[in-house]
């Protein structure tokens, strides 16, 4: 008996003329009304972004061996002092949409990991590399846009030494429970020079040069950025809290 008003229940909701009957109006959802944002011109930030960077100072930056970050600003433009240590915003983020531009040396120097070396890291600890990836060879999961050896790209969009390149990033962090269960791990969407590189992929923990990737529990985190030794710089960068 419930089979049979199942099957006529499943008759009437998939028949033509009940589907022509159906109002429209019952399907339409009018709230939440989406806040209005004015999209930036080109790349740049759109009004409800905040700007961590627009080429006028490292203010909302530090140095993460302490005080101010060290990096050299000249012409818009921040570049890798090395040996001044990696830098991280003063700001704490948890889900978030970054662009973030970078720029390899124009002259080649090293090879493979030695080769303009950098990352934008969340947390401090979720690494997205930055590498000159140009006709250049290192391991896939190491290369440029890798979810740094957890995720190779889904291809390489990277262009030469000395170019401009763009990472457009979507980040949610991972939540725990209280007891420091993973209740979600942390999930990352990458556009590199505006290709999907990494789509909605799960991280297994954290992104260790040695070892392997593990969870800790934290809140919100920083923005990090590499300093590997190489002359790497970076302008125009924005976040959009989520
Ligand atoms: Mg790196």
């Amino acid at each position: 008996m419930k089979s049979l008003l199942y099957l006529i229940a499943v008759l009437v909701l998939t028949t033509p003329v009940f589907a022509q009957e159906w109002d429209p109006v019952l399907t339409e959802k009018w709230t939440p009304v989406p806040a209005i944002v004015t999209p930036g011109a080109g790349t740049a930030a759109p009004s409800d972004a905040l700007v961590l960077f627009d080429g006028s100072g490292l203010g909302s930056w530090e140095s993460m061996k302490g005080g101010d970050a060290k990096w050299l600003v000249s012409d818009g433009v921040m570049t890798v002092a090395a040996g001044t240590g990696d830098i991280r915003t003063k700001k704490l983020f948890g889900d978030v949409q970054l662009h973030i531009e970078w720029r390899t040396p124009a002259k080649v120097e090293g090879d493979g990991q030695g080769r303009g070396n950098s990352g934008v890291f969340f947390h401090e600890v979720y690494e997205v590399q930055v590498l000159d990836s140009y006709n250049s060879v290192t391991y896939s999961n190491g290369q440029a846009g890798s979810i740094y050896k957890q995720y190779i790209p889904l291809v390489n969009a990277s262009k030469g030494p000395g170019e401009w390149q763009t990472y457009d990033i979507v980040f949610q962090s991972p939540v725990f429970a209280e007891d420091g269960e993973v209740v979600r791990k942390a999930i990352v969407t990458v556009f590199h020079n505006g290709v999907l590189i990494q789509n909605h992929v799960e991280l297994t923990g954290h992104t260790p040069y040695t070892g392997l990737p593990k969870y800790e529990p934290h809140g919100k985190g920083a923005i990090k950025l590499q300093d590997h030794g190489n002359p790497m710089s970076f302008r125009n960068v924005w976040i959009r809290e989520l």
